[in-house]
């Protein structure tokens, strides 16, 4: 790499990506006094998650008061689940707030980082050549950033319109189209119910069926917003109860997956009072243990599809043509714009950056078997290098936020620890690494995310990179502050 370096600038502290990840922890610098750091974001825009899905209906689905910074709350949301530009528009408000700006280079992509041993700092190479040193790497570049497409034999033939729901073309009106959505995860129930009275018909390619339980969103009303705002304690009250009340869910995703029975009855009665057409119930009967995939939250998602301008079908797809998609039932499916509803490549994290740590070893070469981290934070071998919202970091049941910041905790404790103690770098110990791993890994198996079915939160192979098996508080103590024994601390 660094063949042809245009220009060189060090920093302290270096953070590869802008959404809740990236300005939090820019956020937590400020407020500790620290002004040597740069934040690089490859897109026109802060914003990651925020800024990229502004897909029709798009929404946050863990109580906006629990979504959104402990030390930096907002007491008037709108809902209490907050529309994508109501926290798109917090993200902007923090930046300001915090006089981020000039910390925040957009439109600047991390192509690669070098770790050099002897200076004991990450070189870093943007797309375009730049060079930038720095001595800490953060990388917050997000689990959901980069989109899934399938795979679908004649897809260059296809004549319509397609994108992905992370890329929207608002520029396009589907009034009066045949649209066919390809996949019914999180993002479709949000936007099918918004797009379904307008299109003309909506086919909607299903491989398995979503748990759907009742959402609990409404409006606050002004006189609670204004209680809120006057009492700010009534604002951490409601934030507890809502962790408090996320946080039991723990317990039958992770120790008694049993107890997804109980929760079952709830989503069975949902099915039953939203769709009364009994062919689309009967497709609409997931295959699969309630929550080994992400239990979903709508009001409008049955409803929508009992309408007569939407088909299900359950039929894999076989092929693409000009202007239809094709079923291994045989059956031709007109189309005049696909929308793919299809995710994000999750398991892949970081790329496709090329991360080299000591010795010239590469990341891509460390987590063949799969991404793992200590704490999802550290990996051995990559001193200097601190992953946010890292391997098995995701949740199924409350707020990324909340493990957000428990990572700033630690993050900010090895920073301190490299200045305080004037170090040249902290390697986290290989043994220590793979213990912590094996145990992840074990408890896992146990939970119901291993209970017979595919999900974005496993690789092809089936190991668990993604989620995070454990209640959110145990995290939070265990982050509390590094281990300096965990790392080979190098003067
Ligand atoms: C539609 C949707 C809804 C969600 N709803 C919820 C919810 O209700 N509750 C919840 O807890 N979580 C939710 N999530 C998960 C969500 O991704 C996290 O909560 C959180 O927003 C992740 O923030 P992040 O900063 O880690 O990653 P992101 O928001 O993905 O940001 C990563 C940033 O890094 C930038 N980047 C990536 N690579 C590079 C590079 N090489 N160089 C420079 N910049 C780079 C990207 O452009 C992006 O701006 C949702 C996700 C999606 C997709």
């Amino acid at each position: 790499m660094h063949n042809n370096p245009r220009t060189n600038a060090s920093w302290r502290v270096l953070i590869i990506g802008s959404g809740f990840a990236g300005i939090g922890l820019a956020m937590q610098l400020r407020r500790r006094g620290e002004d040597d750091f740069l934040l690089l974001e490859k897109a026109g825009e802060v914003g990651g998650t925020w800024r990229d899905n502004g897909y029709p209906g798009a929404a946050c689905d863990v109580p906006s008061h629990l979504y959104s910074f402990s030390f930096e709350p907002k007491h008037d949301w709108t809902r209490k689940f907050a529309p994508q530009a109501e926290i798109h528009a917090y993200i902007l408000q923090c930046v300001e707030k915090y006089r981020l700006r000039p910390h925040i280079r957009c439109h600047s992509e991390v192509k690669s980082a070098r770790f050099n041993e002897g200076r004991g700092i990450w070189q870093v190479e943007l797309r375009g050549g730049e060079l930038i040193e720095a001595q800490a790497l953060v990388s917050a570049c997000g689990q959901l950033n980069r989109p899934a497409y399938p795979a679908l034999p004649g897809l260059q033939r296809f004549r319509g319109d397609a994108f992905h729901s992370a890329r929207w073309r608002h520029d396009l009106d589907l009034s009066g189209k045949r649209v066919a959505v390809i996949g019914t995860g999180a993002s479709a129930i949000q936007f099918v119910p918004q797009i379904q009275p307008k299109v003309a018909q909506l086919c909607l390619f299903q491989r398995s069926a979503a748990y759907v339980l009742a959402k609990p969103d409404r409006a606050y009303r002004a006189w609670e917003i204004a209680l809120k705002q006057r009492w700010t304690l009534l604002q951490r009250v409601d934030r507890l109860l809502q962790y408090l009340h996320h946080e039991v869910r723990a317990l039958a995703f992770i120790h008694f997956p049993w107890l997804m029975k109980l929760f079952r009855r709830s989503f069975v009665r949902h099915l039953q009072q939203q769709m009364p057409d009994e062919g689309k119930r009967a497709q609409l009967q997931p295959d699969y243990p309630m929550g080994c995939k992400r239990i979903l939250i709508s009001n409008d998602y049955f409803p929508a599809l009992a309408q007569s301008n939407v088909e299900i079908v359950d039929s894999p797809i076989r092929e693409v043509r000009e202007q239809a998609l094709v079923t291994a039932d045989g059956r031709e499916h007109p189309c005049d714009v696909l929308i793919y509803a299809t995710g994000f490549t999750a398991t892949e994290f970081l790329a496709p950056m090329q991360i080299f740590g000591l010795h010239g070893k590469s990341l891509q070469q460390a987590w063949q078997a799969g991404a793992e981290a200590y704490k999802g934070i550290s990996v051995s071998g990559f001193p200097n290098l601190f992953l946010l919202y890292g391997p098995n970091t995701n949740l199924g049941h409350s707020s990324i936020l909340y493990m957000l910041e428990s990572q700033y905790a630690y993050v900010l404790g090895c920073l301190r620890a490299l200045r305080e103690q004037q170090l040249r770098y902290l390697d986290l110990r290989p043994e220590v690494q793979s213990r912590y791993n094996l145990r992840i890994q074990q408890t896992v198996q146990r939970s119901i995310w291993d209970q017979g079915c595919h999900s974005w939160y496993k690789t092809a192979d089936g190991r668990h990179t993604n989620n995070w098996p454990g209640f959110t508080f145990s995290y939070r103590y265990m982050t509390r502050q590094p281990e300096l024994a965990d790392y080979d601390c190098v003067r």
